[in-house]
């Protein structure tokens, strides 16, 4: 039997405005414990909120770029459930009125374009955190980040595979960081995705059951616990058991996921209006001001790159689904015409130590890169010593120009230094020659390569094969 996967996802992101949702407390992740708190996000009785109107700028942008209807009529609503970390023992979030509405993003998995379908997106409070108490045997509640404004961002069941569902979060990573109403960073918890999955076999029409699977916070962790539970639905069914509706947990460091209890559906909540907060009525100029002013978003800075530059879409794709890079690659090439070898350096070397030393940032300026780039061109140094420099700027954050003067690695492109050079491995390597002789082109390599050794990666690689072919033409 062969099946399909359904996805749908909730991703929540935290909105960086200065101040919490509903009172003034700074939102700065960390601290020390419950020193970012009042008595409105602490929920304390008779505690009056008033709501921050950055939060509906920032939820409408968002919105607007995930080209969502904007409501110009929303309510907010208790959502009643008890949890420590939640004092009010309700959350405020929006239930039938939310903000935005019908939008849909479009995403690209090995150049397959797919609309995924967004349902909605709601602002909501953030709710506090547990910490494992090491001394006693309960746990402690931080509420510095309970009324952190949240933007609730729920998809259709759109997607097929964990491929289209990283792709997809990865489009709201990127969007939300162009329009800088979230600093999404995943290990803060700043942006985590729920993940809604059922299979069916192939050819049904109807959706078979879900299991929610909450809080992610790594595109790993997405991955995997999507494999995961497709591979444990699958089983399940082939075994003749029935899939349970349920709330389940991914534990990322085993690897596994498990039920955490029963899923809720909406009338559980016993979701009202709250009393607290009027509806939020908003003018047709206010939401067509915020449209008109949005900054440039990922897809248009690609077709820029495409069309202005002719970088490769796959190029395109990887470098504006950063900010970060994105601001890089252009600060970059603003120092240098080569645009390719630019994104060639950020694509390979630059993301390879990047991941491999999870860094948010790149140690150097972008105009290093461009002149490293401009060297390399020149053929001031060779890529191989390139790669070199590369590593040591991403250690110092120094001047590759500087890198290359203090430890000699000029490459060597004069004629009798390299001649020099080619007639000594020559003269170390007579089987080459008879090789050579005999038709076998791989003794050429072989000789540059001994010569590059020999020149410690300094000599120009080009003239070594030309001062070869002549010698060895003779
Ligand atoms: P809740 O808020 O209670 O989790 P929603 O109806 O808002 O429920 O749905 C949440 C998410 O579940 C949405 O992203 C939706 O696309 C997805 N979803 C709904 N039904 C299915 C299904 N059968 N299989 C996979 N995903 C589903
Ligand atoms: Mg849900
Ligand atoms: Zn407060």
């Amino acid at each position: 039997m062969e099946y399909e996967v359904v996805i749908g996802l909730e991703v929540h992101a935290e909105l960086a405005t200065k101040t919490k949702i509903f009172c003034g407390c700074s939102t700065q992740f960390g601290g020390e414990p419950n020193t970012h708190c009042c008595p409105v996000c602490t929920g304390m009785p008779g505690a009056l909120p008033v709501l921050n109107e950055k939060v509906v700028e920032y939820a409408i942008k968002a919105g607007l770029a995930m080209n969502c209807d904007i409501e110009q009529n929303s309510k907010q609503d208790r959502k009643n459930y008890f949890y420590p970390d939640l004092p009010k023992a309700y959350q405020i979030s929006q239930y039938d009125l939310p903000l935005c509405k019908n939008g849909h993003l479009e995403i690209d998995v090995d150049g397959q374009k797919k609309n995924i379908g967004i349902t909605r997106i709601h602002i909501e409070e953030d709710a506090g955190k547990l910490n494992h108490d090491e001394f006693g045997g309960g746990a402690l509640v931080d509420l510095n980040r309970a009324c952190v404004p949240l933007i609730e961002i729920v998809s259709e069941p759109d997607m097929r595979s964990s491929a289209e569902a990283k792709a997809y979060v990865e489009k709201i990573k990127a969007i939300l960081e162009y329009l800088e109403v979230s600093d999404c960073k995943m290990q803060e918890g700043s942006l985590r995705a729920d993940v809604n999955l059922s299979i069916r076999p192939k050819g049904e029409t109807k959706f078979g059951t879900r299991t929610e699977t909450k809080n992610l916070n790594s595109f790993k962790a997405i991955t995997r616990a999507i494999e995961f539970e497709i591979k444990r639905q699958i089983e399940a069914v082939e075994n003749g058991e029935e899939i349970i509706q349920e709330t389940r947990r991914w534990d990322d460091d085993r690897g596994i996921g498990y039920a955490m209890r029963g899923k809720e559906d909406a009338h559980d909540y016993r979701y009202f209006p709250d009393p607290d907060l009027a509806l939020i009525k908003l003018s047709a100029e206010y939401i067509n001001n915020i449209r008109e002013n949005l900054p440039e978003l990922p897809d248009s800075r690609k077709q820029k790159y495409i069309n202005e530059l002719g970088l490769p879409e796959y190029d395109a794709n990887i470098i504006t689904g950063s900010k970060m890079l994105a601001d890089f690659f252009d600060e970059a090439t603003k120092y240098c015409d080569n645009a390719k070898s630019i994104s060639n350096w950020i694509m390979g070397d630059l993301l390879r130590i990047l991941t491999e030393k999870e860094l948010e940032q790149v140690p150097f300026k972008p105009e290093y890169l461009a002149k490293l780039v401009v060297m390399i061109d020149s053929g001031k140094i060779s890529s191989a010593i390139a790669k070199k420099v590369f590593e040591d700027m991403f250690e110092t954050g120094e001047n590759p120009e500087d890198i290359v003067t203090k430890k000699g690695l000029v490459q060597i492109s004069d004629e009798g230094a390299i001649k020099e050079i080619v007639l000594k491995v020559l003269e170390n390597n007579p089987q080459s020659i008879i090789d050579f002789k005999a038709g076998k082109d791989k003794a050429l390599g072989f000789l540059v390569g001994q010569a590059m050794k020999e020149s410690r990666g300094k000599a120009n690689p080009q003239m070594l094969n030309k001062m070869f072919l002549e010698e060895l033409n003779k």
